[in-house]
């Protein structure tokens, strides 16, 4: 018997080094400070069945002529011939919207709502399939535009969104006519302020990237602080990603390239330690990264008295932080911690940790203070922005009196926080800069009401 070979089929491909070290690589990542960030190109959005535009299917008749894309998404043809243009970004926004979001977009979507602030998704796709699949609008830079959006071409601020008239088929054949009458736009394409023509919210070939359309400098900005990169289903043929790409390895930023062939940015990582060529497709890769990325950012709230109260188990916070786990500690609700104490829940730990490990060393009063402060910031992924009295650091401040009876006399601060203070002994609270409680007296409610309104609302439920 012979075998016949099985017949070639298209695999994603990456050395098994390379696959078995990705693991390691997010975590060491993800360890760092700052931004989980994503760059995509038009490579995502062809999973999802949108043209480049850039090939044959791009192509655009106007009268006689065949025009290719790079002719007409300039500034100069729209000022030729806007109606002519608008008639072409018209047809492709319903392309567009003919096109689904797929796993890669869905993935990174979730991410983003995983993440919170430790996310940014920069792309280049003006497609919208990006906020189509749920990424936060705050959280991605669309720097080539979105053409569902529309602004001024004289400069007016604002973007308004493409009205939905002008997508009926027969609204984009009336246009062209506007190109004939010559100049005044149609009442739906005129700015509402200064009346020139509306123009779709896009970079064209004859323009520059700039901050207020476009988020230029926050994008190389954001590269700097990034924690992780991963470039997804770009070539790198245009001027900011090639920068971003580029700055990162420059500056020893992690990188992940997603892409079916090898591009310039493969080649950018290529020998650079802590990065990865994924060759393969968007669909393929992204999910697993991101599966990757969830599992190493993730953080642990222990909630020791709840977990009393309830008789749940003890974790083992010994073992955890030795593993580098991010642990932060919690009260729990009130109805298994009632009196939501922090400084009653970091004694609580101290004393049930020693009694569990048989050691009173094992729970030193320092781990538990860093657990209940810049522990607890990191495992929410905002350690670079609170949980510690630093320069660029949220202003969170309490202050603490330690002069009581019960408190004195004071040989170590660290050790009295956690074994000695009771929560009503802070003075003051400032958040985010803002005085909350100045000396006992809480100035953001009225406390007497508060309390007769919650005994009010129980009175009414025993009832
Ligand atoms: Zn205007």
């Amino acid at each position: 018997m012979v075998l016949a070979p099985a017949p070639m089929r298209y695999r994603a491909r990456v050395s098994s080094t390379r696959e078995a070290a990705l693991p390691a690589i997010i975590a060491r990542a993800l360890a760092r400070p700052g931004p989980c960030l994503f760059l995509t190109g038009a490579g995502i959005s062809a999973e999802s069945g949108v043209p480049t535009f850039r090939g044959k299917e791009g192509y655009w008749v106007v009268g006689s002529r065949h025009y290719h894309p790079e002719e007409l998404a300039t500034r100069a043809a729209f000022g030729r011939m806007p109606a002519a243009i608008w008639r072409w970004y018209l047809h492709r926004l319903r392309v567009c919207r003919g096109a689904q979001p797929n796993l890669a977009h869905q993935a990174i979507a979730g991410l983003a709502h995983a993440l919170g602030d430790r996310f940014l998704l920069i792309t280049q796709n003006v497609d919208g399939l990006h906020p189509r699949a749920g990424t936060p609008r705050e959280r991605t830079y669309e720097v080539h535009g979105n053409i569902a959006w529309m602004r001024c071409s004289r400069g007016c601020e604002g973007l308004a969104l493409v009205p939905e008239e002008l997508l009926a088929s027969d609204a984009a054949e009336r246009l062209e006519s506007a190109d004939r009458a010559g100049g005044a736009p149609p009442p739906l394409l005129g700015c509402a302020r200064c009346a020139a023509w509306m123009r779709p919210h896009v970079l064209w070939f004859d323009e520059h990237y700039d901050e207020a359309s476009f988020r230029f400098d926050s994008s190389l900005r954001a590269v700097d602080s990034a924690a992780l990169l991963v470039v997804v289903g770009t070539t790198g043929t245009t001027n900011l990603p090639l920068q971003i790409g580029e700055r990162a390895v420059r500056r020893g930023v992690p990188t992940l390239v997603i892409n079916p062939e090898p591009n310039a940015f493969s080649a950018l990582v290529q020998g650079q330690p802590e990065t990865a060529f994924l060759q393969g497709t968007a669909g393929h890769w992204v999910p697993r990264v991101v599966a990757l990325v969830r599992d190493a950012g993730a953080g642990v709230a222990v909630n020791p008295e709840s977990n009393l109260k309830l008789a749940s188990g003890v974790p083992d916070i010994a073992g955890w932080l030795a593993a580098g786990l991010k642990l932060g500690l919690g009260t729990d609700g009130a109805a298994s911690n009632n009196d939501l104490d922090m400084f009653d829940t970091m004694r609580t730990t101290a004393m049930l940790h020693m009694l569990i490990d048989d050691d009173p060393r094992s729970m030193p009063a320092q781990t538990v203070l860093e657990m209940a402060t810049i522990g607890g910031a990191r495992s929410l992924g905002l350690g670079d922005r609170l949980g510690s009295l630093e320069p660029g650091k949220l202003a969170d401040v309490i202050v603490v009196r330690m002069d009581t009876a019960r408190q004195t006399p004071l040989y170590n601060p660290v050790s009295h926080l956690v074994y000695v203070t009771r929560g009503d002994d802070v003075r003051t609270s400032i958040i985010n800069g803002k005085v909350i409680m100045r000396d006992r007296q809480v100035l953001t409610l009225d406390a007497a009401k508060v309390i007769a309104d919650a005994n009010a609302m129980a009175a009414c439920k025993n009832h």
